[in-house]
């Protein structure tokens, strides 16, 4: 099939067949990973590779620790406030989509919340050279790939002291991006990374400084730091599929690679939307335009109705929009191969000059 699934995602297929390969036998120790103590020297193997793996790839510098987290990126959402918004503080948000609005709901339940940048529509960034923001901040959270609209940040907001929060969950390890930049980045695993049930969080240590006692142990950051991510029972076997992806995006030259390969994906689906003489309508400024998910509409609903019907009869998966905007979208994550998006080009120049 051609899966351009939103998430959970396409996984490479090499990955599959490792760890097919695998399955009963986790190097040569008789059973299957799934099975090992989390205590092992197996996992704990596992855990630190893993984290190294994710360090080499990301250029993380030093002061930053990586965690495996469970609960998804929206239980980060809550997290974050819980855990950084202290009494006197105020946290701000810069809003481009459906995700950003259920992050910012989180926070606005624990402390003073602000919105420090909103379009009014959903068709690109707000401009973030004029940023002010308060003295008082605990930190300015962005999204940097809205899922669902399809709109990705280029460069990312200067804020100064004040820590910036990204969540990366639709596209960590799509490009290279200077961690320097951020306190903390995170990212539930279903898209780019791995299997859904693992979250990884890469965090300045310098931010857990004054985490309110009141919070609960496996709500705080420092309670997974202290314990490198063992605190209770990890996703073993997620964390496990993560550890091959990781691999897979290094024997395929890296980040630069990657992004290379992707730019060239999207590239396909793009030009053959923008000649296509108003068939095929994008719906973010090409400056914004996302390397992961392209939202696309036609003029008519009932051709939208008939492309997602032939679309589907011809192996295509997933590229119905979210039911909160309609509309298609193709989703194009680093294991989404090239033939895939060829394919899909083709058939949108075939559709149109059967119904255009
Ligand atoms: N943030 C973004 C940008 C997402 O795309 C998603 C899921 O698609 C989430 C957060 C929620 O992630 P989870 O399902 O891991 O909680």
């Amino acid at each position: 099939a051609y899966n351009f699934n939103a998430g959970p995602a396409a996984l490479p297929l090499e990955v599959l067949q490792k760890a097919q390969e695998e399955l009963v036998d986790y190097q040569g120790i008789g059973m299957s990973v799934m099975e090992i103590s989390h205590r092992s020297k197996e996992y704990e193997q596992l855990n630190e590779e893993t984290q190294e793996l994710l360090s080499e790839l990301l250029n993380i510098p030093s002061g930053y620790k990586t965690l495996f987290l469970q609960g998804g990126a929206s239980t980060q959402f809550a997290m974050i406030p819980l855990n950084f918004l202290n009494a006197g503080k105020v946290s701000n948000y810069i809003i481009t989509g459906s995700w950003g609005k259920k992050a910012l709901k989180e926070s606005k339940l624990i402390g003073e919340t602000f919105v420090s940048a909103q379009p009014e529509k959903f068709s690109h960034v707000p401009d973030i050279s004029q940023l002010q923001l308060q003295n008082d901040s605990a930190y300015l959270h962005i999204t940097s790939n809205e899922t669902i609209e399809g709109i990705q940040y280029q460069q990312f907001p200067d804020t100064g002291s004040i820590p910036l929060i990204a969540d990366m969950s639709s596209d960590i390890l799509c490009r290279p991006i200077d961690v320097s930049q951020f306190a903390m980045i995170y990212a539930g695993a279903q898209k780019n990374l791995g299997p859904s049930g693992v979250t990884l969080v890469v965090v300045r240590e310098d931010l857990l400084e004054d985490i309110p006692d009141h919070i609960p142990t496996m709500l705080r950051y420092d309670t997974h730091i202290k314990a490198n991510s063992l605190y209770n029972t990890p996703p073993v076997y997620s964390v496990y599929i993560v550890n091959l992806v990781l691999k897979w995006i290094k024997e395929k030259g890296g980040l630069e690679q990657i992004e290379k390969i992707n730019r060239e994906k999207t590239k396909l689906i793009y030009d053959v939307i923008d000649e296509s003489q108003g068939f095929y309508i994008g719906t973010v400024d090409k400056k914004d335009r996302s390397i992961m998910n392209i939202p696309f509409r036609l003029k008519d609903e009932h051709l939208e109705k008939q492309f997602l019907k032939q679309s589907e009869e011809d192996g295509f998966v997933g590229l119905k929009g979210h039911r909160s905007v309609g509309g298609m979208r193709a989703s194009t994550y680093n294991a989404v191969p090239f033939e895939s998006c060829k394919a899909l080009s083709q058939f949108m120049v075939e559709f149109q000059k059967r119904n255009g």
